[in-house]
């Protein structure tokens, strides 16, 4: 068990400076002011996959140039990484199958990333939500529990 506590924004900021040049060549710019610091009892490295596979995607689904924000935003109980990209969104009929192993629809996909998400998400008594937005693109939301007190 490598958990400990973490803040959030640092790992956050982490991921950013490490997929801000790879999002520019294609166009597309990661927006994302640090404005608080959330404390998770997390393990940083298996949280940090989690971000790197989300905003990846969130990279990769983009067909011309986009927009990627991360908002933070925390209750009593409950914190919350919303990966909110423009791009083209989540055909309905595939969404139940996002996260299924081996489940992509790129060319040189693996399937994985979404899988793992979970999985790390799971171990953390957190969960992944996935929803379309009402103009375009799709939003990631990382949960994760906030230690009580
Ligand atoms: P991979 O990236 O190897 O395809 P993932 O498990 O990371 O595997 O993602 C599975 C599938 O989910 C992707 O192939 C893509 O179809 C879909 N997907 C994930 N994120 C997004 C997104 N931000 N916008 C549109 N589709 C997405
Ligand atoms: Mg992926």
């Amino acid at each position: 068990n490598n958990k400990k506590e973490e803040i959030v924004e640092v790992m956050v900021h982490e991921i950013v400076a490490l997929l801000l040049p790879q999002a520019r060549l294609k166009n597309v710019d990661i927006k994302w002011k640090r404005q608080d610091n959330h404390c998770v009892y997390c393990d940083r490295s298996q949280i940090k996959q989690v971000l790197i596979n989300i905003v990846k995607n969130a990279i990769e689904a983009m067909d011309e140039k986009g927009t990627i924000q991360i908002l933070i935003s925390a209750t009593d109980v409950k914190l919350e990484i919303a990966i909110i990209d423009d791009g083209p969104g989540i055909p309905e009929e595939i969404i139940h199958k996002l996260g299924e192993p081996f489940f992509t629809t790129k060319k040189s996909g693996t399937g994985l990333g979404l899988m793992i998400t979970n999985q790390i998400l799971e171990k953390h008594d957190g969960k992944l939500e996935i929803e379309q937005n009402t103009n375009r693109g799709s939003t990631f939301k990382i949960i994760l529990p906030l230690p009580n007190e």
